[in-house]
């Protein structure tokens, strides 16, 4: 007899029906006559019970029901009143698939710190936290897919391995076959990357937009869902050195066809988790409350599927980036030197502090800021008008900061390579990117979303380790 999933049983909740069910021990309880068993399959955040009388099964094999084992049982089904669910399943045959040692087992079936699991990160998808987190992650990855899909987007695959290092998002991965004990020097003493594998240095890229960009100029819409390296040497709970970035680029949008596109998809992404993990939302939202239950009033966050809700009911802020300079400058905070770095005026490089006192105290909704300064944004972004500021966009999302960045292109060849030279960027050596601006230029415009600053959002959590796999961050890449 084939499994049937553990979320399909209890979503039918018939009764009678014989079934077989295979997953792991969660729980087990009991007394001398009966034995509970809650059994997860990982199809839902929901464990069936499993309800064994003892004198029917050897005492030897009741004995390998643990915490952690792995079983596969059959039974009935029958109308559960104590299991929290509407049915549960009277054991008839119960086997042992795979044995796990309560004397040695890590994770034992209690409340374990995050920074514990995250030690043992091996073994934290057997937790309900990171199961929930993991269907969520799961859930928004197919979302995003399914947004670009019936809007007409292409995925495009844009290359980890990189030549360019211009981007100047950050620090970069270094990508070599070179014997390191023994590195071949040229004439002047310098690394000859000749002879290294690419013939020339090469890095992880940190983002996927320049090759974005080349698509976009031809297909119009298109977006890439890929990841991302940069070796952040901060230690902040939203820095990854492996993440994964959403990159939508289109051809013929400004910098308000941007805007839209970035709110109507947050949205969609949103709206998406609401109505396919609800149960999982629940969940998480259970752990926030309990997580934050000793912090005072006011610095508890809003319970996390009203938060959801309450993002899908307002349109964001879109303000000007000076706008901001001046709430913030004239902002209690600043004058009382509460923030960790004093906002001076036009020019400074925004803070996730200051990003979040905009979000969370001020507008107290998502903002998108734009206009910033040209000299703290990217060569690309297209200039404006007044000739100091450029039609980037930022979107600030609460307890997050930045969630996107993302701007109109400089679409004229003259003005992008003057910005390129003003800034140092090798521009001969860009001539690949730069073919865009010289044949059948158009203006266009696009972002990043990075992918785990979502999922922070969705499920609640603290810290960006928590909502990925397998975490690189500095000094860490055990698992
Ligand atoms: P920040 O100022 O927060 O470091 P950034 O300006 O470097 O962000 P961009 O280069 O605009 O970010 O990248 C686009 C998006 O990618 C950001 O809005 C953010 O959501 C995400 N992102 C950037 N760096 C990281 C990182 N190290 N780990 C996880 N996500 C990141
Ligand atoms: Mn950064």
């Amino acid at each position: 007899m084939r499994r049937t999933k553990i979320s399909e049983l209890l979503k039918a909740a018939e009764t009678e029906k014989e079934v077989v069910v295979q997953g792991w021990v969660r729980t087990r309880r009991g007394n001398k006559q009966v034995s509970f068993i809650a059994l997860n399959d990982g199809s839902t955040i929901n464990n069936i019970q499993i309800v064994a009388d003892n004198d029917k099964f050897d005492e030897a094999l009741l004995k390998r029901i643990t915490a952690g084992a792995a079983l596969s049982v059959g039974g009935r089904t029958v109308a559960s009143i104590g299991s929290g669910q509407a049915i549960e399943i009277q054991a008839t045959s119960i086997e042992v698939l795979g044995d796990c040692d309560p004397e040695k087992y890590p994770l034992q079936p209690k409340k374990h710190s995050l920074e514990f699991l995250r030690e043992n990160a091996h073994l934290r998808f057997r937790t309900n936290m990171f199961g929930a987190i993991m269907r969520v992650r799961h859930n928004m990855i197919f979302a995003v897919h399914k947004f670009f899909n019936e809007r007409g987007f292409y995925n495009i695959h844009t290359p980890l391995i990189t030549a360019s290092d211009c981007e100047g998002a950050g620090e970069m991965f270094r990508v070599t076959t070179l014997d390191l004990e023994n590195v071949p020097r040229n004439e002047e003493g310098k690394v000859d990357y000749a002879q290294d594998f690419f013939g020339r240095s090469t890095n992880l890229t940190v983002s996927g937009q320049l090759e974005g960009e080349l698509a976009a100029t031809a297909l119009a819409n298109i977006y890439t869902f890929g990841p991302t390296f940069r070796a952040e040497n901060s230690n902040t709970s939203r820095h990854l050195a492996e993440f994964w970035m959403i990159e939508p680029e289109m051809a013929f949008f400004d910098l308000q066809d941007n805007m839209d596109l970035a709110e109507e998809f947050l949205k969609y992404l949103i709206r998406y988790a609401l109505d396919n993990c609800m149960d999982d939302l629940k969940f998480l939202s259970a752990r926030q409350q309990e997580e934050e239950k000793n912090k005072k009033a006011e610095e508890r966050g809003m319970e996390l599927i009203e938060k959801l809700q309450f993002v899908l009911a307002n349109d964001f802020a879109r303000v000007k980036y000076s706008e901001a300079i001046d709430i913030l400058m004239n902002s209690k905070a600043n004058k009382k030197g509460q923030f960790k770095y004093e906002v001076t005026g036009f020019g400074v490089d925004l803070q996730s502090e200051h990003e979040r006192y905009l979000v969370e105290k001020h507008f107290k909704k998502p903002v998108i800021l734009i206009d910033y300064p040209k000299e703290i944004k990217a060569f690309y972004m297209k200039l404006n008008d007044d000739n100091r500021t450029v039609r980037a966009m930022d979107v600030l999302f609460p307890g997050i900061g930045e969630i996107i960045g993302g701007s109109q292109r400089e679409e004229n060849y003259e003005k992008l390579v003057g910005r390129m030279k003003e800034m140092g960027v090798p521009y001969e050596e860009m001539s690949w990117y730069l073919d865009t601006r010289r044949f059948g230029s158009v203006p266009h415009s696009g972002f990043g979303l990075g992918f785990e600053r979502l999922i922070l959002f969705v499920t609640g959590m603290g810290n960006i380790r928590d909502v990925i796999p397998f975490p690189r961050t500095p000094k860490n890449a055990e698992f």
